[in-house]
């Protein structure tokens, strides 16, 4: 089975660092969810991900496979060459961007739109750390939230929550007066701090409160306007409490009449909850999957298992592709290659055990590389 001419929909990925960002980091560490330094300088070339990255890379290059001499080919080439490369070879037709891990660092979405069509995801968690800071009221503040998210610009295709990142997946209901409280009492500790005579960092949202009432109003307007919510789940840097980022968490939203609507897209295979998360899009209309960042970050077989187990059970009008690339263009191509190799594996799998024909099974390619993401985020109206 060859995928290679299916052009992609690559859902959930991020924006590409500044180069005088990224030179302050090894290259292994866009390779390893870990972010201590022994972890990133040493333990993190030591997997199978980063060995098979480097020859694929190095193909991709012409050059040797270590990274000294792909660092020299990326300087030779450049950014913004080697960044087309990518895009082009991974077959990309439109790529949907969460601006908002390292804001401060990344390019612009304008920046990424020279190459292909890029739309963007709104990273809830973010948008009300900025108005936090700007509001004096609680009042003032939930009203901007709720005026930005209803007037969205028309760039903007979905919303994405990094609550499994803060406070956990056990989102609940938060009476409006017990937000309100933790608002003033963050803002009191706030001010304290800014007496004190030492930079101010950006304003971090850690109150479980807050955030779960401020979700709410999310999935309301998300209700409302269909608009579908990537949340993440699963595994990523040690920030998060892996316990919390189990997709089953999420019931009680999955549950509730005034969300009933709002599609839930829950990222990363759920990874390692994957059978959980495939049981959830079996059992919920509005859940649906992907499997970037397991794809092309475990190994060979890993990626290929993770495939095997969202098959399972969940339906294939469920499963999503995406890449999850974020820090560096290669991530881009290095997710389609091996989402490509692997979903025709383990398609073709399913073929000669019996449970799809071929004729099925390249339908369902089309549809999980492409077509589910083109319907769900309505893109077919907005490319
Ligand atoms: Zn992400």
């Amino acid at each position: 089975m060859e995928l290679a001419d299916i052009p992609l929909i690559d859902h959930h990925a991020h924006n590409i660092l500044k180069p005088e960002i990224f030179s302050e980091y090894s290259y292994s560490a866009a390779f390893t969810e870990g972010d201590r330094p022994s972890i990133v300088n040493y333990h993190g070339r030591q997997t199978l991900c980063y060995r098979r990255s480097l020859r694929d890379i190095a193909a991709l290059l012409d050059c040797e496979p270590t990274e000294t001499e792909i660092l020299q080919q990326r300087q030779k080439l450049g950014l913004e060459k080697l960044t087309e490369l990518c895009l082009s070879r991974a077959n990309i037709e439109t790529i949907l961007l969460d601006d908002g891990f390292l804001a401060e660092e990344i390019f612009p979405l304008e920046w990424h739109q020279k190459f292909l069509p890029v739309r963007r995801l709104l990273r809830l968690e973010k948008l009300a750390e900025t108005l936090f800071e700007k509001a004096d009221s609680f009042e003032k503040f939930v009203n901007e939230f709720h005026t930005q998210l209803t007037n969205l610009p028309t760039s903007v295709v979905g919303f994405k929550s990094i609550a499994a990142y803060r406070t956990g997946l056990a989102i609940q209901s938060v009476p409006e007066k017990e937000a309100q409280s933790y608002f003033y009492s963050i803002k009191d500790g706030n001010s304290d701090s800014l007496s004190a005579a030492v930079p101010k960092s950006p304003f971090r949202l850690t109150n479980k409160s807050l955030i779960d009432f401020l979700l709410s109003i999310a999935l309301e307007i998300a209700n409302k306007s269909q608009i579908p919510v990537q949340f993440h789940t699963g595994f990523g840097d040690p920030d998060l409490d892996l316990f919390l980022a189990n997709p089953l968490h999420l019931r009680p939203i999955l549950e509730d009449s005034r969300y009933g609507d709002v599609p839930i897209v829950l990222l990363h295979a759920s990874y390692p909850y994957t059978r959980e998360a495939g049981y959830l899009a079996s059992v919920y209309p509005q859940v649906y999957l992907d499997f970037g960042l397991a794809v092309p970050l475990l190994s060979v077989s890993g990626m290929r298992e993770t495939l095997r187990i969202l098959l399972e059970l969940a339906p294939t009008s469920k499963i999503m592709y995406s890449s999850d690339s974020n820090l560096i263009p290669e991530l881009y191509y290095l997710g389609s290659r091996w989402g490509r190799k692997v979903l025709a594996q383990v398609l073709t799998e399913a073929i000669s055990d019996g449970d799809l024909t071929a004729r099925q099974a390249e339908e369902i390619a089309r549809s999980i590389l492409r077509e589910n993401a083109l319907n769900l985020y309505q893109l077919r109206s907005k490319i």
